[in-house]
């Protein structure tokens, strides 16, 4: 597809060195698809390219979506529009506020139309208050981009991978993701288990969300203790332990999924889960603009950590 943008595609992968997979005698490796885009980062590029690619080839010039304040897919969305020359709408659940995800988008000029948390519940009406006719021109996106086309793109993440795995590693809020990467593993004839960490509470509900695009057995493995109090909260050790695999690897994660992910996994390394000699490959989904809002508890534990994320804010 034409993209006036630099994309980091195929995202590198990178091993990570620690005394404790040498004493597990594991290996643990990162695909950073944080690194494809500083905003429109991880799997919401992979969810968006083609859905943008069709809206593009059917001169559709605006492009609709839902998110909550904090919402990665509405900042990569209201930033990939203005690259690629969109109109965009981000209908946001609550209260009219000011964030840095929300200034972003507003700063890339999407409109934004905040809705209460019981009109957003009901897309199909919010939808229809604020476009009364249908219109061809407007391409309508569900929240997270989950749609068979972001299905597709999430396919290609593991595509870019020479290397078998035994494991692989994904957050998971609506399982689009997580549903890519299993179709690939099983097109593909791939050993690997998938093991999918949940961000919500009560995340079990995530295999049914897997299972509207393909049948699950046991090797896809659903790790729901690691939600850390529920969706965008985040407690004294998820902070700490962004710091200190910051401290170790020089990688960022985002406190409201791939930190949780990789805490899990460090976990279960933890608790024997993995059996000698397993190579085991993290998805890192990108989502770092939204470590800003935890600036000052990241700083207060490492005032490195100032100057860090001034290096997530575009130039
Ligand atoms: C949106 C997001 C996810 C969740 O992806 P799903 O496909 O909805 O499960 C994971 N990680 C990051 C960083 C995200 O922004």
């Amino acid at each position: 597809m034409f993209v006036p943008m630099h994309l980091q595609i195929p995202s590198p992968v990178d091993a990570l060195t620690d005394p404790l997979f040498d004493q597990k005698k594991i290996q643990v490796f990162v695909k950073r698809d944080d690194l494809i885009h500083p905003i429109i980062s991880g799997n919401k590029w992979r969810k968006l390219k083609y859905l943008l690619q069709k809206a593009s080839q059917n001169n559709q010039k605006t492009i609709l979506t839902y998110g909550g304040a904090y919402s990665n897919h509405l900042l990569a969305t209201a930033e990939a529009c203005r690259l690629l020359g969109f109109n965009a709408v981000g209908i946001v659940r609550g209260e009219e506020q000011e964030n840095h995800t929300l200034n972003y988008c507003r700063a890339a000029g999407m409109q934004l139309i905040f809705v209460t948390r019981s009109e957003y519940k009901d897309k199909e009406s919010c939808l229809k208050h604020y476009v009364p006719k249908p219109d061809e021109h407007i391409v309508v996106l569900p929240e997270g981009g989950a749609t068979p086309e972001g299905f597709a793109g999430c396919k290609e993440i593991l595509a870019e991978c020479a290397q078998k795995f035994d494991h692989i590693f994904c957050a998971a809020g609506t399982g689009t993701t997580a549903a890519g990467l299993y179709a690939y593993i099983k097109e593909n004839d791939l050993k690997s288990t998938l093991n999918v960490v949940p961000v919500l509470k009560e995340g079990a509900f995530i295999r049914k969300e897997i299972e509207r695009y393909l049948p699950t057995d046991e090797k896809v493995q659903v790790h729901t203790q690691y939600h850390g109090g529920g969706y965008g909260k985040t407690n004294s050790e998820l902070v700490q332990f962004i710091v200190r695999f910051y401290q170790k690897h020089r990688i960022l994660l985002d406190q409201v999924y791939t930190a949780k992910m990789m805490y899990g996994l460090y976990q279960l390394v933890e608790q024997d889960y993995f059996t000698p000699n397993s190579s085991i490959l993290a998805i890192h989904t990108g989502g770092l603009y939204g470590l800003l809002s935890i600036g000052d508890k990241l700083s207060a534990i490492d005032p490195h950590f100032t100057q860090i994320l001034r290096s997530l804010e575009p130039k």
